[in-house]
């Protein structure tokens, strides 16, 4: 076999072209999105400027498809640990016990987890990742998908193509101009929105701890996370809810925080005032400080706006 081609250089896309690379002589992969050259946030991944955590499996995965890939992550900021030894999990109002997973995950940005990964995998023989390229239908023929239209230049040819263009992905009305049917959708409604501040940390906050989770509960469906992060001057503070969940009032922060769910947390400044999230990445040098999240009672989060969204659109 030759060529593959993949539309979306994201994760998928990007691991995706990592694992044919081992089976096909060219690999190409396409993107709709300027990809930036330095570890920065994209249009295409609105999320990227929330926390952000790798969990065991899928670090144990892309190291397996990547050799060496958390150990530079590491080199460059991001920060290891068990994510059940070394994180404070906060379940209605108690606190949950420590122990070994023996599972270790990586706590990095977004930016920073698939600027890594984009680079090894645009290093691999015969793989380009093509910015600034729009995938606009696929090519068939006998039944079979050849290839892909872009909406500039000749149409691509390929011996498989791979949709790694996400929840925007267009391959089931491609299929419908094609004349085949759609495959059937499952969609799972989970309307969770996140707002984001970072904070300048001190050392010795958190106890050490690499995370504080305070899971929301059909009781309080208000969550909060407080992210450590290092070589970075600040952690990025996400605060999930069901509802828009604008974050400008940080006031009630500590307040919140006293209370039975978020016991132990403190509050530090933010590092601006109405720092709403959209800051751009990567993983830059320390400036000290301690990270602390808390979580924003219902009535006070009118002001500002949530940049996050998980589910559907
Ligand atoms: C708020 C939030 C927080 C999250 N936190 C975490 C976390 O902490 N840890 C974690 O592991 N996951 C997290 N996730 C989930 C994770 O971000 C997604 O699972 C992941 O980004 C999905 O990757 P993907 O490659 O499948 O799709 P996407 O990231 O959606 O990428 C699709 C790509 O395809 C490109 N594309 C689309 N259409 C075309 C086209 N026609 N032509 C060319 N290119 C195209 C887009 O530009 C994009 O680059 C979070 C998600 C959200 C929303």
């Amino acid at each position: 076999m030759d060529h593959a081609v993949v539309i979306g250089a994201s994760m998928s896309g990007l691991l995706a072209a990592a694992a044919l690379h081992r089976l096909f002589g060219r690999v190409t992969v396409l993107d709709r999105d300027t990809l930036p050259t330095v570890d920065a946030h994209r249009r295409g991944v609105a999320q990227s400027r929330h926390a952000h955590g790798l969990l065991a499996k899928g670090r144990e995965v892309i190291d397996e498809l990547l050799p060496g890939l958390s150990a530079e992550l590491v080199a460059q900021g991001a920060i290891r640990g068990d994510l059940q030894r070394d994180a404070r999990h906060i379940h209605g109002g108690h606190r949950l016990a420590r122990g070994d997973s023996g599972l270790s995950g990586l706590l990095a940005s977004r930016p920073l987890l698939e600027g890594q990964i984009r680079r090894r995998v645009s290093a691999l023989p015969g793989v380009r990742v093509l910015a600034d390229r729009i995938a606009t239908g696929l090519l068939a023929q006998d039944g079979r998908v050849t290839g892909v239209r872009p909406a500039d230049g000749e149409p691509i040819p390929a011996d498989l193509v791979v949709d790694a263009g996400g929840r925007g992905s267009r391959t089931p009305f491609w299929l419908g101009e094609l004349g085949y049917e759609p495959p059937r959708e499952e969609r799972v409604v989970i309307d969770v929105r996140y707002g984001t501040r970072e904070f300048r940390r001190r050392p010795g906050d958190l106890d050490g701890d690499l995370v504080v989770i305070i899971a929301p509960t059909p009781e309080h469906p208000r969550g909060g996370v407080a992210e450590r992060r290092a070589r970075r001057r600040a952690p990025l503070v996400p605060k999930p809810g069901r509802r828009p969940a604008p974050l400008r009032a940080l006031e009630p922060f500590p307040r919140r925080a006293a209370g039975d769910r978020g016991r132990g947390v403190r509050v530090q400044p933010a590092l601006r005032p109405g720092h709403d999230g959209r800051r751009a990445g990567g993983e830059g040098p320390a400036r000290g400080g301690a990270a602390a999240a808390g979580v924003l009672p219902p009535d006070r989060q009118d002001r500002g706006r949530a940049v996050g969204h998980h589910g559907r659109r």
